[in-house]
């Protein structure tokens, strides 16, 4: 048996709900993720990260950017504001139409999307071998997505279908409702419409309004991209699963502008691209992840695939990828009165690029990470938690252990620790038994603890243990740096 296949093994004992329950603590007390406000009761769906979270996030954040801006000479990089000219969301759609279906059951009072009951009961009648079925129902929601009154659509398939709410098994529903998700404040002194503003519930917008300023700024030729990481805020109403579904989270998006007609090439390798980022780059089981190709597409998109991932709770989007034709460019040329068109310089045409999106949720990123690097197993006859983060994206690099904390061990390890410090994030710890020490870094996911002990002093080495299998090595301390690096790459 592989060591992952053990790790499986030891997830796979665990019922999802115990899973979670495990990772909400362990994220709790050990600094990762804590309910927002929590002395006042909490908000629902609204946390806060803490010393570790905070760490681990802004790493994979400087991974996401790096393998943006950084590998691609033709994507840069801007920070736009979060609320914005509200005709700007007029103009993308999202004002009339950025609205879920809801349904209640009327027994539990729970709420749920329609649109999602139905697609999670064609995907379980996929599973179930039934692809008559799933066709069937596939054509019905297709249909009904388009019709005039969707919403009725969608409550007459639930019912057909004798669709269950999938946590209670319970099928007491109202009606369908829509309900549109952006928030609103009010700008200024006044009250009425007129200071009506929006927090953005995507980044998008922000690179669509200055495609021509950055393009100009930087002397970008299409084909190019605009990469943003920032927040995004949606008034959703189903909530839970921790950080899955948020009210503000944070978004990485990538638009890449083309030629028309280019679009479904770019759109192949984007999507290459971005899974081999989660396996490659971050180490993420290939196991877990998925492709899904949405049959139901979003009012810009005419191609959309997600990446999901197999969560404890089931298997969830993290990024989309979309072909967003020209939408975008269009509306905002039509409402803006700007022209939004690119002239190629060598041929003297003129078009509206179309675009390839690449839009990841950090957060719910931050959660698969979690979720995959869970692990419980056995090390030198004792149980342990570790969180197999690559060490990449891992909160801490290292930890540098004196087995004495005093005299000359003390004096050095303290000096050893200084000076790993100037290149990695590196935890100290001198308190309680080495044993109970190793335990605590590899709860936080630490690659690689490195002891200083009586050897050190006679000759300048400390062992550093590895993470995953417990194993040590010896090596000089001069060059841990070196190899923490190397390890790092
Ligand atoms: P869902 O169908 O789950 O609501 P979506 O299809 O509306 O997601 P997109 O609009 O494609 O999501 O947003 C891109 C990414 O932003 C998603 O893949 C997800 O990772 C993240 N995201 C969207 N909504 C939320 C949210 N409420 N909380 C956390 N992350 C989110």
């Amino acid at each position: 048996m592989s060591a992952s296949d053990h790790d499986r093994v030891r997830q796979a004992n665990l019922s999802p709900d115990k899973i979670m329950h495990k990772l909400v603590s362990l994220a709790k007390r050990r600094g990762f993720v804590f309910p927002s406000s929590e002395i006042y009761g909490g908000l629902s769906s609204c946390f806060d990260y803490g010393p570790l979270g905070s760490e681990m996030k802004k790493n994979v954040k400087d991974l996401w950017w790096n393998s943006m801006t950084r590998k691609h000479d033709n994507i840069v990089g801007i920070d736009a504001s979060i609320m914005m000219n509200p005709t700007v969301w007029e103009a993308s759609g999202h004002v009339s139409s950025f609205n879920d279906p809801m349904i209640d059951d009327k027994t539990t009072k729970r709420r749920y999307r329609a649109d999602h009951l139905i697609e999670n009961h064609i995907e379980k009648l996929r599973k179930e071998k039934r692809e008559e079925d799933a066709r069937r129902v596939g054509t019905y929601y297709e249909r009904a997505s388009e019709s005039e009154d969707p919403n009725k659509a969608f409550y007459d398939i639930i019912v057909a279908e004798e669709i269950k709410a999938p946590d209670t098994g319970s099928a007491d529903w109202t009606e369908v409702r829509q309900f549109n998700l952006m928030f609103q404040c009010n700008m200024g002194a006044l009250a009425d419409s007129s200071g009506i503003v929006y927090l953005r519930p995507e980044t998008a917008q922000g690179i669509f309004v200055n495609f021509h300023n950055v393009r100009e700024s930087s002397r970008m030729r299409v084909p190019f991209g605009i990469a943003q990481i920032g927040k995004a805020f949606r008034n959703e109403i189903v909530k839970g699963n921790f950080i899955f579904r948020m009210v503000e989270f944070e978004q990485m998006e990538m638009q890449y502008f083309v030629k028309p007609g280019d679009q479904q090439e770019a759109f192949e390798a984007w999507r290459e691209e971005r899974f081999s980022w989660y396996t490659d780059r971050l180490g993420i089981d290939r196991e877990k992840l998925h492709w899904y190709r949405h049959d139901k597409l979003a009012h810009y998109a005419d191609l959309a695939y997600d990446i999901k991932f197999s969560f404890p709770f089931g298997v969830e989007e993290i990024e989309g990828i979309h072909s967003r034709t020209d939408f975008d460019l269009r509306q905002h040329q039509e409402f803006s009165g700007k022209n939004m068109e690119y002239i190629d310089q060598a041929t003297g045409e003129r078009y509206i690029p179309y675009v390839v999106e690449t839009s990841a949720g950090c957060d719910r990123l931050f959660l698969a990470l979690l979720c995959d690097a869970y692990t419980e197993d056995v090390v030198d006859g004792e149980e342990r938690v570790m969180m197999k983060f690559s060490p990449k994206i891992a909160p801490v690099k290292a930890a540098v252990l004196p087995l004495m904390k005093k005299g000359e061990m003390g004096e050095k390890a303290a000096r050893f620790r200084e000076s790993l410090s100037e290149s990695f994030p590196v935890q100290y710890d001198e308190s309680g038994s080495i044993g109970k020490r190793y335990r605590r870094q590899d709860e936080i996911g630490t690659p690689y603890c490195f002891t200083i002990d009586h050897q050190t002093i006679e000759d300048g080495t400390v062992t550093a243990r590895w993470r995953d299998t417990a194993t040590q090595e010896r090596i000089d301390m001069t060059k841990a740096g070196e190899f923490l690096g190397a390890k790092l790459a």
